[in-house]
């Protein structure tokens, strides 16, 4: 590898957790139609790298369409949506053993995860590929995520991965995505039409300026278009997520990148801690509850999560995933948070150690019923 030993791009220094967007155009030697090893060893060694200078890594990764049309010698223009859905699971499995490969010879682990429109947009199943991916990263290993484009039907996809990176880093409070695409990043107009096209470094609103710049943009080659990046923005900014968009086209894209390379940035102007407490108190439901006794109260306002044993009663009317409000005995409100359990579970375990979870609901549940980091704390009048 090229001796890189500083990191001179800002946001990635100060990133801490990092989502690398990886199109098929970049994956896939457009000669052979399959994997483009030498760009994916090049890659993996720049991850390997930030990973070494403390980063957690992300990698949402396209390609399975591609490589499966490939695979299965389709190789017609338009493809019905079942043709597609064949691609993708034959894509697939090649995608996860490429990237499992290339982790591989450097001693990384990583870790295939699907998803599909349905599981991040619905609260009980977003909880659940969060806690997934917080695990995964804690044993670390790279979740190497991609849509699992097998079943969904066009009405439920995300369809381009731009959009699916930036939920999964407001999923997983990333402070940085990067899109690795075939164009350096966003321009005024079509610089390709225009010598007056002029390059944007940065972007501190999308307003619709930026808008109309990126539909200017669209005759570019970069696989999502323009237009999907600044969905992706959008989703990653209001998450307190920082996005750039790079070219990583050649050999060593990111590894120019983390050199202070040419890229246009979308700047969070929040954390995403504070992203989430915002979003938190947001979907707040004052009609469902949990009501816990004096030593919780103290324990959740001193930083600490809310366990069964704290716990009085609660109502009887939601689910794994909503936000329900925390009440004091003495009916003081405490704040929010979302909660880890079903009403009638918590019904259960109340005033119980953690430890009887397993006895009392027949499975092992997490410890928490509402995660610290999934609280918020009203401040005292
Ligand atoms: N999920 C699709 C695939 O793996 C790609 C979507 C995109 O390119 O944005 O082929």
């Amino acid at each position: 590898m090229a001796s890189l030993k500083t990191i001179k791009n800002d946001a990635i220094l100060h990133a801490k957790r990092i989502v690398i967007k990886i199109g098929s155009s970049l994956i896939i030697n457009n000669k052979t139609g399959n994997l483009d090893n030498q760009w994916m060893d090049a890659l993996a060694e720049n991850i390997d790298f930030l990973i070494k200078n403390k980063k957690e890594l992300l990698v949402v990764t396209s390609g399975a369409i591609a490589l499966g049309k490939n695979e299965l010698n389709l190789n017609k223009q338009s493809l019905k949506l079942h043709e597609k859905q064949a691609c993708a699971a034959t894509g697939q499995i090649l995608l996860a053993k490429g990237w499992k490969e290339v982790f591989e010879k450097l001693g990384l682990k990583c870790a295939q995860i699907l998803v599909g429109h349905s599981d991040l947009e619905t609260r009980r199943s977003a909880m659940n590929a969060r806690i997934t991916l917080n695990t995964l990263l804690k044993l670390e290993t790279i979740p190497v995520i991609n849509e699992n484009d097998t079943i969904a039907t066009i009405e439920i996809r995300y369809g381009d991965n731009d959009q699916l990176a930036g939920r999964i880093a407001h999923l997983v409070g990333a402070d940085l995505v990067i899109l690795l695409s075939d164009i350096d990043g966003l321009y005024s107009s079509d610089p390709n039409r225009s010598d007056k096209a002029e390059f944007i470094s940065e972007v501190n609103e999308i307003n619709e300026d930026i808008e109309q710049m990126a539909k200017n943009t669209k005759s570019l080659m970069a696989s999502g278009g323009m237009t999907t990046k600044i969905k992706a923005a959008k989703i990653a900014l209001s998450g307190g997520c920082s996005l750039i968009i790079s070219k990583g086209s050649k050999v060593g894209g990111l590894l120019k990148l983390i050199e202070g390379g040419k890229c246009t940035l979308f700047k969070a102007t929040e954390s995403p801690q504070n992203a989430r407490k915002k979003w938190i108190t947001s979907h707040r439901n004052k009609d469902k509850n949990i009501i816990i006794d004096g030593g919780a109260a103290k324990a959740l306002r001193s930083g600490n999560s809310l366990l069964p044993a704290g716990v009085i009663n609660s109502s009887e009317n939601f689910k794994r995933g909503e936000t329900i409000e925390i009440i004091s005995e003495n009916k003081n409100i405490i704040g929010c948070g979302i909660s880890a359990y079903d009403s009638d579970e918590i019904k259960q375990i109340a005033g119980n150690n953690s430890k009887k979870i397993i006895e009392l609901l027949g499975y092992k549940g997490r410890d928490e019923i509402i995660h610290h980091d999934d609280m918020v704390i009203d401040k005292i009048k």
